[in-house]
């Protein structure tokens, strides 16, 4: 009989170690990713702004943010009824920083803890322990620093760590973030995410009996629990040697079936795989759908469920990429002042004023200027254009006047719509913005009443 069905394989330890590398290596590197002044990804709130894919957006132009919300939940939806709670045991910060500090400085490093695969004992009484919390401190203050570059860059935090006194809100942030990880990984551990995390608590709900989990084959294993789960140890090839129980970092008993604690870390497969290695046989825990472990066949990753899911996962990307496509490199809001018009030469002008405020969401400086387009109205004021810098708004009194009469109606004042066509001098091919405004035209009774005022 061959022994090398999953006794040869790579465990899911290792796996998971390189995942936590990659993952840790890419939270460190993402921040500092940019081209131009432009982010990968960063939700600045110092400067209010979402840079997304290397284009930055103002919170003004927060038309994404649902798209990003949607495409966030969905992804988590689709995750979790394909891969139940792959993401706790492979990607989460919290299972990452506990392998770190329980396997690697306690275990590894330091021997206060003696072996990776008893995570029941506590790690024994040693000076060594002021070490260990010592080493962990300092990782702390790294991935609570490395947590607020997603919220400000990290070249302003470099500069702003010269002078933390001028900064106190943002290192009293860093502080308090370092000091709860050190309380959550040292004293809270895995009652984090058994006790605490709402993930834990609803993701029960996206399930179905396709959902890969941690499985105990019954079938082969033997009923070790009852349904109420009082040991019923009706043993078939379990050992009983509980491997799979005194590695469980959240301290279940995986034989019991699924339950809210399981992690999906799947150290215990790996527990089992040595064991029933040793005796020809494949391990008694697997990585699978309950449905598959019960009906002796693979599980479907292709089913209704997610089909659907994948589907509205891409319709939401695709609406995000046609809306980042469509940002717009200049705002502008036009407000007509409280006058409703002013009338000059007896009757022959009629002015309108407004308030414009311009921004510039680009990266570059621009002149910016803009045109009325209706026939008989101009600009009055501004004369001339002007410079605004990358990402600064600025407010301008606008006056426009129409020198020849757009009245329709003899007792009425008119309103026409029309259409301000603002754009940056420099590049009015991508940097143009049209925005609808209404101009009133008095009738010629309100020109008479007005002059005769
Ligand atoms: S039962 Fe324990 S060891 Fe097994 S996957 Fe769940 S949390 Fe990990
Ligand atoms: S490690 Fe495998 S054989 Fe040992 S108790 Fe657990 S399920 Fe049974």
């Amino acid at each position: 009989m061959s022994t090398c069905n999953t006794n040869c394989s790579t465990p899911y330890s290792k796996k998971r170690y390189i995942t936590f590398g990659i993952i840790t290596l890419i939270s460190l590197i993402l921040p500092f990713i940019k081209i131009g002044s432009n982010h990968f990804f960063l939700l600045n709130f110092e400067k209010k702004q979402l840079h997304l894919l290397f284009t930055t957006f103002d919170m003004q132009e927060l038309y994404l943010m649902p798209f990003i919300l949607i495409f966030l939940f969905l992804g988590v939806f689709f995750l979790t009824t394909l891969g139940g709670r792959v993401w706790c045991g492979w990607v989460c910060p919290q299972t990452v920083f506990r392998v770190i500090y329980r396997d690697l400085i306690e275990t590894k490093l330091l021997g206060i803890r003696k072996r990776i695969k008893n995570k029941q004992a506590d790690s024994k009484k040693s000076p060594k322990k002021i070490i260990a919390v010592a080493i962990w401190t300092i990782l702390s203050f790294i991935a609570a620093a490395n947590f607020t570059w997603y919220f400000l860059p990290p070249e302003d935090f470099f500069v702003y760590l010269q002078d933390p006194t001028e900064h106190r809100v943002l290192f009293g942030f860093v502080i308090a973030i370092a000091l709860f990880l050190i309380y959550d990984v040292i004293i809270l551990k895995e009652d984090f995410c058994v006790y605490v995390c709402p993930y834990a608590r609803v993701q029960s709900v996206m399930y179905d009996e396709e959902t890969i989990q941690t499985v105990y084959n019954e079938n082969r294993g033997g009923k070790i629990y009852d349904e109420k789960h009082e040991l019923i140890d009706q043993r078939n090839e379990c050992t009983g040697c509980e491997a799979c129980v005194t590695i469980c970092p959240t301290h279940i008993d995986i034989r019991k079936g699924m339950q809210l604690e399981c992690i999906n870390c799947l150290e215990c497969a790996d527990a089992c795989t040595k064991v029933m290695g040793k005796l020809g046989k494949t391990s008694l825990i697997t990585w699978a759908s309950s449905a598959a472990v019960e009906e002796k066949r693979e599980t479907k990753f292709i089913r209704f469920r997610t089909i659907a899911y994948g589907i509205a996962l891409s319709l939401a990307l695709v609406a995000l990429f046609m809306m980042g496509s469509t940002k717009e490199h200049m705002l502008l809001n036009i407000n007509r002042t409280t006058q409703l018009y002013k009338i000059k030469d007896e009757g022959k002008v009629v002015q309108n004023a407004y308030t414009f405020l311009f921004q510039n969401t680009d990266s570059k400086d621009h002149t910016y200027y803009f045109e009325v387009l209706h026939d008989g109205i101009s600009i009055l004021k501004p004369s001339k254009s002007f410079v605004l810098q990358a990402g600064k708004k600025q407010k301008k009194i606008v006056i426009l006047k129409a020198d020849k009469s757009l009245s329709q109606n003899s007792e009425k004042d008119t309103i026409l719509d029309i259409t301000i066509k603002a754009f940056a001098e420099d590049n009015a091919k991508k940097i143009v913005v049209n925005r609808e405004t209404t101009f009133i035209y008095p009738s010629p009774y309100s020109v008479k009443r007005y002059l005769t005022k």
